[in-house]
């Protein structure tokens, strides 16, 4: 199949308008499946970030005064754009991040509904009017746009979590700088490309790749006409980038890393744990934050459980995403393939068993094969880290209370799975686990029109959903005689 991409967007998007780097630094991106360099684009610095903050706060007034149908309509169009631009996006997306064509489609559906659906919140931005309940004059309750703000996003899902994040901000009336990973700035680079053609107005929306994100985000942070930032990637990154938004008090909008579990309870239907489990686990493979983590199986169920999942496992084909047939690719660099292996030798060294896979794979490519395993000691890193790649770690539990206390031995909160037939089970133990998301009886719960987020060290606020927009959005109170 084709696949040069010299049609690839390689310079900044400087307030829409492609532009070199004010240094003239360039920087290359990568292919895992192949370990090639892809192409060559240009390298942000402080410079560039403050021209960039420069146009976002010149253009914030005027931003915030467009009619909110106008902003929707942009956000349609972008819509309408993602998906004629489809293959594109889709191919850019297996390129450098690896996945298998057929996710990266599953991506391009899932980025381009944010722009649909913030296109239709942006027209339902309400405050309210009351009486005061003293008698004493009138409440006004205003929403107004927070102003500039900073996103910074992983490579996981170059477009979706970008996506995410803009629609939102487009939608409120912010305007944005972005800086995306630097494993897989092409796809945001060409949606920054797709946004201008939808009719934004130049100075909203900046994309800034850099090999160097703290030279880029340590100034924009300090920038006194910086309001909010808005962080996807890990937890430790978070943490310093919280640190550093503390010195001048902005909003935030953290979402961190996860150590999902995934329990089944004695009573559950096993066949639909097991192809939940295998979509909790493998989709992007592995690498997403609500990757299932820790599979916790009642010992009723457990070894039916083990066998029909690394059953399904050891059918899955790894390889280069562009292939037919391929259900995993490659991780996305070596350093995520060295973690990956050193979990694996960790929880073996410690004792566990190895039911498939956790041999290295063969280059070229940072391959990691679909892998199992079993009586995991407690000890082991596995049940605390998240691994980010196709592992799948099974550990045995007796009852209902052990189940809810294996799934909160942790100090992470994004995403849980629960699956049992018991109605009131399935109730009881949602509001007992603390996540911030739970499945019950699915794989996949991500949906643009549904709040994603972290509670604990999984993060702060909420992003898609009604709850998305206000994310971007500040509380005005206005007293009234
Ligand atoms: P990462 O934290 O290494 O990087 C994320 C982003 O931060 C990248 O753009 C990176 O360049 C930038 N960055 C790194 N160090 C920085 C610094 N010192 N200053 C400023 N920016 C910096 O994470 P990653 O490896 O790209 O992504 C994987 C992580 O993201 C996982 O932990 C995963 O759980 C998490 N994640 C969370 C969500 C969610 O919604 N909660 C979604 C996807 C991924």
């Amino acid at each position: 199949m084709e696949t040069s991409v010299t049609w690839a967007p390689t310079e900044l998007m400087l307030g829409g308008t492609a532009t070199p780097a004010a240094g003239g630094g360039r920087f290359a991106v990568y292919n895992p499946a192949t370990e090639e360099a892809l192409v060559e684009i240009a390298d942000a610095g402080p410079a560039d970030a403050a021209r960039a903050m420069d146009l976002a706060a010149a253009t914030q007034g005027a931003w915030a005064a467009t009619p909110a149908r106008r902003r929707a309509e942009i956000l349609r169009r972008a819509f309408e754009l993602v998906e004629q631009y489809r293959d594109r996006f889709a191919l850019l997306i297996t390129l450098e991040m690896g996945k298998p064509l057929a996710e990266s489609h599953a991506e391009v559906t899932y980025g381009a509904e944010f722009l649909r659906w913030f296109s239709e919140e942006a027209v339902r931005i309400n405050g309210r009017y009351t009486a005061a309940p003293s008698g004493n004059g009138r409440i006004l309750v205003a929403k107004q746009p927070v102003g500039p703000t900073l996103a910074i996003t992983p490579w996981n899902f170059p477009l979706a979590m970008g996506t995410r994040k803009v629609a939102a901000a487009v939608a409120a009336g912010c305007t944005m700088i972005v800086k995306p990973a630097p494993d897989t700035p092409l796809t945001m680079l060409l949606f920054a490309e797709v946004m201008a053609e939808a009719g934004l107005p130049e100075g909203v929306l900046s994309v800034l790749p850099t090999s160097d994100a703290p030279a880029l985000s340590g100034p924009l942070l300090a920038d006194p006409r910086l309001r909010k930032l808005t962080f996807t990637g890990s937890t430790a990154v978070g943490k310093s980038l919280l640190a550093q938004a503390a010195g001048r008090v902005l909003r935030t909008s953290m979402e961190l890393g996860g150590n999902a579990p995934f329990v089944v309870f004695a009573d559950a239907d096993v066949d639909a744990a097991v192809e939940g489990a295998l979509a909790a686990k493998m989709r992007n493979g592995g690498e997403a934050c609500t990757a299932a983590n820790r599979i916790h199986v009642d010992n009723a169920v457990l070894e039916e459980f083990t066998a029909k999942l690394t059953a399904r496992m050891a059918k899955l084909t790894l390889g280069d995403g562009t292939q037919a047939g391929v259900d995993v690719g490659p991780l996305i660099n070596q350093r995520q393939r060295s973690k990956v292996g050193e979990l694996v030798d960790d929880a073996v060294d410690r004792g566990a068993t190895l039911l498939l896979g956790g041999q290295p794979v063969a280059g070229p490519g940072y391959f990691y094969p679909p892998t199992v395993l079993t009586e995991i000691p407690s000890a082991a890193r596995l049940l605390t880290e998240e691994v980010f790649g196709p592992v799948a770690a099974i550990a045995g539990f007796d009852g209902e209370e052990a189940g809810v206390a294996a799934a909160n031995a942790t100090e992470f909160g994004l995403a849980a799975y629960i699956y049992t037939r018991d109605l009131d089970r399935a109730l009881r133990v949602a509001e007992r686990v603390e996540s911030g998301m739970v499945g019950v009886n699915r794989g996949i719960i991500s949906d643009p029109a549904a709040p994603f987020g972290g509670i604990r060290e999984s993060g702060l606020g909420r992003e898609g959903g009604s709850e998305g927009i206000e994310e971007y959005l500040e509380t005005k109170y206005i007293a009234l005689t």
